[in-house]
């Protein structure tokens, strides 16, 4: 594919670069993406006989290994090629078992800090109102990302696990989830196959959101043949086990981090606990890949969410590591124009005042946006 000249500069943006260091190696220099390292590391147990438990403490032993390799990998420069010769897929591997906890937890899901509970496996539906089945409902090489990810392999899965009365994407994530094209994990691979050899930088995973699907996405990746960086497009409810999954297989993590304290989550997008679980996961993230934060503006709600939102973020992040998107593009949609804070674009002096914030705070904010 040819690149806009745009395109070609986000390239070579060295702010970017420096910021997004794994990604760009995975995409510029070929090495393997993470997901490649986790299939090459063997496991000698049969993990139908283990209990959860079991798999659970299996997994960290493994993740230690994987964090071995991986250093390797960057000390040692070790491209795609050279590191597939070196280092042929398991079976089983440190992936497989990933996917068998991700199934065990299915059964009892709490995938994300819903907690639900309900066997999904047999048929059952939690708040995301999804059961075990997955729906893609487009899949494209999309251009609207930020500048260092087009162009993205963009997978749009059905559903969501929030309720967002302003919800942008609101046919599929909450009147039609499951309209879109049921799609198994062989299914799922062959979509990142095929977008990746139509020149997708990435494969975004994306909603409504992506976590209701962990276990089909796991999945896939044991069937993927193509090197391709896997970003995370999430609202980051994720409990802390799906995350654990999470961090050896995602390359870039793209989270939304929408409100700076609980009242206005609960109100705006019916979740508990906000703050507490999209921090905790965000420190979880930022330590086993890299990271594009999205903020969105909403009106009315720069003293109690933007500002916050910036703050803890310079406050707790690796300025040099994590950029930011402060998304100006909010406008009033699906249920919006009930609630009056929200029912307007925010106004040029409120996006001025949350970029002169950011500015003010050292965040890596310019030229992220299309
Ligand atoms: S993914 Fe979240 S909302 Fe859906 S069933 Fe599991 S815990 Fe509940």
């Amino acid at each position: 594919m040819v690149l806009r000249p745009d395109a070609v500069e986000a390239i070579h943006n060295e702010t970017f670069r420096r910021a997004l260091k794994w990604y760009y190696a995975v995409l510029l220099e070929n090495y393997p993406a993470k997901f490649w390292i986790a299939r090459a590391i063997e496991v000698n147990e049969k993990l139908e006989s283990l209990d959860l438990e079991g798999l659970w403490s299996l997994h960290d032993e493994l993740a230690k290994e994987f964090e071995s390799l991986w250093s390797e990998v960057r000390r040692e420069d070790i491209t795609y090629g050279r590191f597939v010769s070196m280092y042929r897929p398991r079976e089983p591997s440190f992936l497989d078992v990933k996917i068998e906890i991700a199934k065990r937890i299915l059964k009892s899901c709490r995938f994300c800090e819903w907690r639900c509970g309900v066997d999904r496996s047999s048929g059952m539906r939690g708040f995301c109102r999804l059961d075990h089945r997955s729906y893609v409902h487009s899949w494209f090489l999309h251009v609207g990302e930020e500048a260092p990810l087009v162009p993205s392999g963009t997978i749009f899965y059905g559903s969501c696990n929030f309720r967002c009365v302003y919800c942008q994407n609101w046919d599929i994530s909450q009147e039609h989830p499951f309209d879109g094209v049921e799609v198994d994990p062989r299914r799922l691979a062959l979509m990142q196959k095929e977008l990746a050899l139509r020149g997708a930088r990435n494969i975004n995973h994306v909603g409504g959101d992506p976590t209701p699907n962990l276990h089909n996405i796991l999945e896939s990746l044991k069937y993927l043949d193509v090197n391709i960086a896997q970003l995370w497009n999430s609202n980051f409810y994720m409990s802390e086990e799906a995350m654990k999954l999470l961090i050896h297989v995602i390359d870039i993590w793209l989270p939304d981090f929408k409100y700076g304290n609980n009242e206005c989550a609960e109100r705006l997008s019916k979740v508990r606990n906000y703050l507490e679980i999209v921090t905790r996961n965000l420190l979880m993230a930022v330590n086993h890949g890299d990271m594009i934060i999205r903020h969105l503006v909403l009106p009315n709600h720069i003293e109690c969410c933007t500002k916050p939102v910036l703050r803890w973020i310079a406050e707790n992040l690796p300025k040099d590591r994590v950029l930011v998107n402060i998304m100006d593009q909010y406008r009033p949609e699906y249920h919006a124009y009930q609630y009056r804070d929200i029912a307007r674009r925010p106004s040029a002096k409120e996006l001025e005042e949350a970029y002169s914030y950011a500015d003010s705070l050292g965040i890596l904010w310019r030229d992220i946006s299309r």
